[in-house]
């Protein structure tokens, strides 16, 4: 492991001006679970890792009936998968917790980290050179696809994004609060996930400049039935190969306002508004979720090895469509 200096936050102010500070130098450790991996193959090299647990104050789930739910960024996955309140009213969010990784990764792993984490591609991992790394090649492109590729294309990276719980939040309309030296804005989350993007000279997962970090997690309230599927090669510690999030107003049988999002597949949350418009005020019943399934998977360009993603994704769509009416 390298050196680095560690600097305990003691308040968004103080980690911002740290961040100032060391600039590009800087990382920010949440729970550590993508993080350290990383620092501990070399991947990233900080000179200063801010921790930000010890910032009092981000750790809470506000959930009243009929108002906006609001997720402080450090709170952990085990919370999230446990409120009870968010197993009856965003049933998609408390479901895509409670399959990330493991207990002890939940336990220590927050909300904010599991958006921001980077792709788990292994030849980033095992050191290929490649466009994360500073290299002008991706290996996956005509390499082993299987499980980290996307099916969807992407731009220079093609790992798809690997986060659970993004999938979930892009199905509820998630925005994410940010602060900086600047102020505070809000990004809907496809703007903040929005595929392989440069961002200071990094080419990263997500759109958050190195001098920002994430706050809250705000999800507005809509009377929504919800679920999430997720297919992984092992039943724990794994990302999933392919996952779909559904939410949908349901009212008389009829389907609106719904939001059909796939995870595994794409360099961000890829939400299909082609099987979105064919439910559109429709009953649901197996022949339209089969005609959705079909639709959602209609853009796929999969690589040498992941074509098998494209039906493993629309089984799911699927059976996701399904839950909310059975
Ligand atoms: C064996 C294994 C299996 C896994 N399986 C899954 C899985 O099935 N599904 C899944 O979704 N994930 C999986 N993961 C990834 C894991 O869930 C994430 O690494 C974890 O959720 C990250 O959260 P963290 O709080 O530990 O983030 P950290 O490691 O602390 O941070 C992750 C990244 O986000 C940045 N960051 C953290 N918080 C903020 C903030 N508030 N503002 C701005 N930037 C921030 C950090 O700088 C860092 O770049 C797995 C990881 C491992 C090791
Ligand atoms: S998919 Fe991304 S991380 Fe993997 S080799 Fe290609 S550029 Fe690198």
């Amino acid at each position: 492991m390298i050196d680095f200096k560690h600097i305990d936050a003691a308040s968004t102010e103080h980690a911002l001006s740290v961040l100032a500070q060391y600039g590009q130098g800087a990382r920010l450790l949440a729970g550590g679970q993508d993080l350290l991996f990383r620092i501990k193959k070399y991947i990233v090299k900080p000179e200063c890792v801010i921790n930000l647990k010890t910032i009092p104050g981000l750790n809470y789930i506000h959930s009243n009936p009929r108002d906006n739910l609001r997720i402080g960024a450090l709170t952990t996955l085990s919370a999230i998968a446990h409120s009870a309140a968010l197993q009856q009213s965003y049933t998609v969010l408390a479901q895509a917790a409670s399959v990330v990784a493991s207990p002890q990764i939940r336990n220590m792993g927050t909300l904010g980290g599991n958006i921001c984490q980077d792709v788990w591609c292994w030849y980033l991992q095992d050191g290929f050179s490649c466009w994360k790394s500073g290299g002008k090649f991706c290996d996956l492109a005509g390499g082993d696809s299987r499980y980290y590729g996307s099916i969807m294309g992407g731009h220079l990276c093609l790992s798809n994004h690997p986060s659970d719980t993004a999938v979930a939040l892009a199905a509820l309309d998630a925005r994410i609060h940010v602060t900086s030296p600047r102020g505070h804005r809000v990004a809907a989350i496809c703007d903040f996930l929005p595929g392989h993007t440069w961002v200071d000279g990094r080419l990263q997962s997500h759109s958050l400049p190195s001098d920002e970090i994430v706050t809250e997690i705000e999800i507005p309230f809509r009377p929504t039935r919800s679920a999430y599927v997720k297919f992984a090669l092992r039943k724990s510690w794994d990302f999933a190969i392919a996952s779909v999030a559904v939410s949908a107003v349901i009212e008389g049988g009829m389907w609106d306002d719904g939001r059909i999002v796939l995870g595994g597949i794409a360099t961000s949350p890829y939400r299909s508004r082609e099987a979105e418009d064919l439910l559109r005020n429709q009953p649901m019943s197996e022949g339209l979720a089969t005609a959705a399934a079909d639709a959602a998977l209609q853009q796929a360009k999969p690589l040498k090895m992941n074509g098998y993603k494209v039906d493993l994704s629309r089984t799911l769509v699927r059976r996701a469509l399904m839950a909310l009416v059975e």
